[in-house]
């Protein structure tokens, strides 16, 4: 939906990007394509792009996004139509996110610098390359595209949001992305391992573990407000702010909340919708991040532990350091905001397919 509503000039590659890196990632998750046939394979996916009329036919029978394999030459050939620039930044991004999945194939996020570096192959270096594109084609200034390390941070904060949210899901499924750094500190047998945060008796560990990884995250906000800021077209901060906006009410809805533990926490269809709509300018923007944070805190109890405490602080600094330099709060404008988008929200409900746009939020 997104990317449907990028202009002209950017809808083309980014769908691109999108599909190449997608065709990487199913044969990355596909488990049932021993190691030393992917291995290669990822290795060599970027050269692909160079070979009119590639395909793959290798996937196994549960891989949903096995068709977009099987007709990847009509990718290539829409890719070979894109300006010699996106294609250079498509094909490099793909090179270096496929050597990033092999490394982490072969070792397991253990410190928090893995968690930093295996989130910049599978995000940071997602955040990177949508930059250099909306640079490149003149829509945003060559600074968007320069600085890499706000790119990468966009990508960080979106990554981090979604590893803390899948515990559960994850877990069940044989995957650990909680770095052992982090999650140990909560354990008080360190051979024990991240399931123990399910039993009952380990539950304020648990939480403090969440919050613990919650914080770690929210040191990108001011990265992500500092990239946000730097944008002029309407269509890229759309693009860029809709999945940041669910990522900050995400981590809002996570802290200190034991359904981590237990479920999969949702933001409510209703919200998403709003946030949508409301994310359109930075005023909107700073306020969602201004709402969110001031939420979180005021749910933090004053008696609370330290790491309550350093939540506190990151939020206190966040608000009075990147915050409020650039918005002041006005409850008039907010609400305005919010009436039109909750007028649009029914124009919304009413005109598209609720289902499949509700669903793919
Ligand atoms: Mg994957």
């Amino acid at each position: 939906m997104v990317i449907q509503h990028l202009d002209d000039d950017l809808r083309p590659a980014i769908c691109i990007f999108y599909l190449v890196l997608r065709g990487l990632d199913t044969i990355e998750d596909d488990m049932t394509i021993p190691n030393e046939t992917k291995i290669p394979l990822l290795q060599k996916f970027d050269t692909f792009l160079s070979q009119p009329g590639w395909t793959f036919t290798g996937s196994g029978p549960n891989e949903k996004d096995a068709h977009l394999l099987v007709e990847f030459n009509v990718v290539i050939s829409e890719y070979l139509k894109l300006k010699p620039a996106f294609q250079t930044t498509i094909a490099d991004i793909t090179r270096k996110m496929a050597h990033g999945m092999t490394e982490f194939m072969t070792r397991k996020v253990e410190t928090l610098k893995d968690w930093d570096l295996y989130c910049h192959y599978v995000a940071g270096l997602v955040g990177i390359g949508l930059s250099k594109i909306f640079s490149d084609s003149g829509l945003e200034s060559p600074d968007v595209g320069r600085r890499e390390e706000l790119s990468n941070s966009m990508g960080l904060f979106l990554q981090k949001t979604n590893i803390i949210r899948d515990y559960l899901e994850d877990y069940d499924q044989g995957r650990i992305f909680w770095p052992k750094e982090g999650w140990s500190l909560f354990v008080s047998d360190p051979s024990k391992d991240l399931g123990e945060f399910k039993r009952p008796e380990n539950s304020q560990q648990a939480l403090n573990c969440l919050n613990y990884l919650i914080n770690n995250a929210l040191n990108h906000i001011p990265d992500v407000i500092e990239y946000m800021s730097q944008l002029k077209n309407q269509s890229v901060f759309n693009f860029c702010a809709i999945p940041q906006v669910m990522a900050i009410a995400t981590l809002s809805a996570c802290y200190n909340n034991h359904g981590v533990f237990e479920g999969v926490i949702k933001i409510r269809k209703g919200e998403a919708v709003k946030l949508i709509i409301q994310s359109r300018s930075m005023t909107n923007l700073l306020a969602i991040f201004d709402d969110h944070l001031r939420r979180m805190d005021s749910r933090i109890l004053t008696n609370g532990n330290k790491i309550n405490q350093e939540t506190t602080s990151i939020i206190q600094t966040t608000l009075k350091k990147t915050i409020a330099p650039r918005y002041v709060r006005s409850p008039f404008q907010f609400s305005l905001a919010l009436f039109v988008g909750l007028v649009s929200t029914f124009g919304i409900v009413f005109f598209l397919n609720k289902e499949t746009l509700l669903e793919r939020l």
